[in-house]
């Protein structure tokens, strides 16, 4: 009988990038996985620090789970708890104490080492608990299995972790570390791997990711730009995309990328935070608004149908009315067809965490709405502009209830919705759009 495993992952695109990692090590040590909380004889909780809640969040999934493994354990059956990512990397002693019942706890950069601890843990005394919070990016990557054990059209692929810019509000270098990024050849090898399994998009990955500077074959350091140059020679591979990069970090050979290679989505998420130059400097960002609006232009020289996302961070102390109309100001500019924003909250550890805070939440909640407004008057504006017109959509899902649902994206990162006889999953088509909504567009027919 093979043991199962379930992992329950919070947080952004590099948690869902390890959680696959991690899922890739127990299908090597011969586990299967499991949807059923109940089924599960190790449960994984992958965590996000970057939002307030995610203490929270992970308090109480672990409450869940404690009742379950009590539960199992009534019934003869183990189960051992594990928590992992960057709350367990920065509160790892707090999680002992507040939740003994958890076995393992393993920082963001040691989770390669699960398989060792899991033999210590059968080992020893069922209680005993094991922390690993080493920050050691290299012998991660070194260490992590190779072989890919699942399948998807659509892939994330880590080329750079870690962050030396210190946003004051941000957890990343505490949580991460400092900047690493792999080698080429690691990457072309393992983004090689993907397409040979069916893979036809690839998401570079990194914190900071067109900080990338890992060393090319001729042991040179090489940037984003040109690695994107290489992995474009992959036969198979027809989309390249890259997130998350830092304006101040943006290349000549990455512009030139954008200008001259197909596979390179024209869309880019590219976090401005605050359209305020006073803001962006206590923020430690180390670009003006004017400079990342010369930046939005550079880009779209090179690919005209370019288009934006950014992140938004509302009610940032000393964020003043005229702070926040520079920030409509900047959307009004760009027209970003998709966003995240939030309400500032305090990480503890950050620089910001002590800032005074001289705005009501009222306020807060207040200038977030109207934000949210007019991101959602661009969105909205951007998706109506495709009907009765055709998009080239990559589908990642489909499924099959009276005819087939599939769902896939177009180059411009839009949620493309067909209904139809054919199983589209895998496939890259033209698609006239009938209807547009907020968030999605619902196609009529492949032409
Ligand atoms: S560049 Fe991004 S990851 Fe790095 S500190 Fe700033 S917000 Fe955090």
């Amino acid at each position: 009988m093979f043991k199962k495993f379930k992992i329950k992952t919070f947080g952004c695109q590099m948690n869902i990038y390890d959680s696959q990692k991690i899922s890739d090590i127990f299908y090597k040590i011969g586990f299967k996985n499991t949807l059923s909380d109940e089924d599960a004889d190790i449960y994984v909780i992958n965590t996000c620090h970057i939002r307030n809640k995610a203490k929270q969040k992970l308090y109480s999934e672990l409450g869940k789970i404690y009742k379950i493994k009590k539960n199992r354990y009534e019934n003869k059956k183990k189960t051992i708890l594990i928590v992992a990512g960057c709350v367990a990397q920065a509160e790892g002693k707090e999680i002992f104490k507040r939740a003994p019942y958890v076995d393992i706890i393993v920082g963001s950069q040691s989770y390669q080492k699960i398989p060792k601890l899991l033999k210590k843990i059968n080992k020893k005394a069922e209680e005993k608990v094991f922390v690993e919070l080493d920050f050691e990016p290299k012998s991660k990557f070194d260490e992590l299995p190779k072989d890919k054990f699942t399948n998807e059209i659509s892939s994330y692929l880590t080329i750079q972790e870690g962050c030396n810019k210190f946003c004051k509000f941000c957890v990343v270098p505490y949580t991460r570390g400092p900047e690493y990024s792999r080698s080429v050849e690691e990457i072309v090898d393992e983004a090689k791997s993907l397409v040979n399994k069916g893979t036809k998009e690839i998401i570079l990955l990194g914190q900071n990711v067109n900080a990338y500077h890992g060393l090319d074959l001729n042991n040179r350091n090489s940037n984003l730009g040109k690695l994107i140059y290489t992995l474009d020679k992959i036969k198979g591979l027809k989309r390249i995309r890259y997130m998350t990069p830092h304006p101040k970090d943006m290349h000549d050979d990455l512009y030139s990328a954008h200008k001259d290679l197909e596979k390179l989505m024209p869309f880019l998420h590219l976090p401005v935070q605050s359209g305020s130059d006073k803001i962006l400097k206590e923020m430690n960002r180390n670009y003006t608004s004017n400079e990342y609006l010369e930046i939005i232009d550079r880009v779209k020289d090179c690919r005209r149908d370019m288009v934006f996302s950014s992140d938004f961070i509302v009610g940032y102390p000393g964020e003043t009315k005229k702070d926040f109309e520079n920030t409509l100001d900047i959307i009004d500019k760009v027209k970003y067809v998709q966003a995240f924003s939030f309400i500032y909250s305090p990480r503890p550890g950050t620089t910001a965490f002590n800032l005074k805070d001289n705005i009501s939440l009222d306020e807060k909640k207040e200038r977030l709405i109207v934000l949210q407004k007019k991101l959602k008057f661009y969105q909205e504006s951007f998706n109506k502009n495709f009907v009765t017109k055709s998009l080239e959509v990559l589908f990642n899902n489909s499924f099959k209830e009276k005819e087939y649902q599939s769902l896939g994206y177009s180059q411009y990162m839009q949620l493309v919705r067909i209904n139809n006889k054919i199983n589209m999953h895998g496939k890259i088509e033209n698609l006239k759009i009938k209807k547009s909504f907020y968030k999605s567009l619902e196609a009529s027919s492949v032409i």
